[in-house]
């Protein structure tokens, strides 16, 4: 199954989180890791009061479950110190959320696939249209359709 797993961090040297993040992210058990996209500087979602974020997006090929998936990103959030809170969209020093996991729908109490934000958030669209431009969406919708409506709010690409 090829999935897309959205990589941010606002923490910590958010540069080297993503980067170890990536890193990381080339030896998950039963996957092939395909490719990544540059990464991004982009503004915060929700609360205004907390750093930038640095994110991207990694394409992997991989034989876990999405349920299985889940669990090994939600590994390596640990490992790298993220504390889980009440409120959403604090600051964080990894999030790994899985955007794309091949061409399904899954919504279960863990789980909702395609990622619910991912029309309106440019630090995901964008990194996702250069890994692939001609991507289609599970209800057959084009990424480069979503992009077109989507604000780049400020996003800056800073590496290769
Ligand atoms: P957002 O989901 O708006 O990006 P967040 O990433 O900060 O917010 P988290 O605290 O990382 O939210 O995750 C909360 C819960 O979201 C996780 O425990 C997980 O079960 C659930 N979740 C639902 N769908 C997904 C998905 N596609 N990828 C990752 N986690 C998901
Ligand atoms: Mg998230
Ligand atoms: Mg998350």
């Amino acid at each position: 199954m090829i999935s897309y797993i959205g990589v941010g961090s606002n923490q910590a040297d958010p540069i080297q989180q993503a980067k170890l993040a990536i890193e990381r992210l080339h030896h998950l058990p039963d996957s092939v890791f395909c490719n990544s996209s540059s990464l991004y500087h982009s503004a915060p979602m929700g609360p205004q009061d907390q750093p930038d974020y640095i994110n991207a997006v990694v394409k992997i090929d991989t034989q876990l479950t999405a349920i299985e998936l889940l669990d090994e990103l939600q590994k390596i959030e640990l490992s790298q110190g993220r504390v889980r809170k009440e409120n959403r969209w604090g600051p964080r020093t990894l999030d790994l959320d899985i955007i794309l996991y091949d061409n399904k729908v899954i919504n279960n109490a863990r789980l909702t696939i395609p990622h619910y934000g991912m029309h309106e958030r440019e630090f995901v669209l964008y990194p996702l249209l250069e890994l692939d431009n001609e991507l289609l969406l599970p209800d057959g919708k084009a990424l480069l359709q979503l992009t077109a409506h989507c604000h780049k709010n400020g996003l800056i690409r800073i590496s290769s």
